[in-house]
């Protein structure tokens, strides 16, 4: 099943801990629908303007979210956030085009290190009303709002 021309249910869906794990990671209904919201607003402009790529985490059930240490109210349990990266384009460039470009509920740049473009990745949700275009940096050192000027 798609949820988007290019990005399917079952890769905004599938964890290998939760299978490792036997948790039913499967979405309920209102999720997949802002799930598909978040493929159309996010990921397909994303893909467009950077190529192919593949999130590396979407929908996390209450109890995968809590076995990877996040917060109950994370909104990858309400299916409106996604992680990612692209192949080959730096982190941080990717999230100043997103900030720039479209519209989203909170933009977080993870763990980037400017000594290594590769490192964390990005962090975007999107709501079907209300988004808030919250952007962050969050780090070894905290977090703080705004995107680091490098
Ligand atoms: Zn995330």
């Amino acid at each position: 099943m798609n949820l988007s021309p290019h990005f399917t249910f079952a890769e905004l869906t599938c964890s290998q801990l939760a299978v490792r794990r036997g948790i039913d990671n499967t979405p309920p209904a209102p999720a997949i629908e802002r799930l598909r919201l978040l493929c159309l607003h996010v990921l397909e402009p994303v893909r467009d303007r950077f190529g192919p790529f593949s999130p590396s985490s979407g929908y996390r059930s209450p109890s995968l979210n809590r076995l990877l240490g996040s917060k109950d109210n994370s909104q990858h349990c309400k299916g409106e956030a996604a992680d990612f990266e692209i192949p080959g384009i730096a982190n941080i460039e990717v999230a100043r085009w997103i900030a720039g470009a479209l519209d989203f509920d909170q933009l977080i740049l993870e763990f980037y290190s400017p000594t290594d473009p590769a490192a964390g990745w990005v962090h975007c949700s999107y709501k079907a009303v209300g988004n808030r275009k919250e952007i962050l940096t969050i780090g070894k050192t905290g977090s703080r709002f705004g995107l680091p000027m490098i």
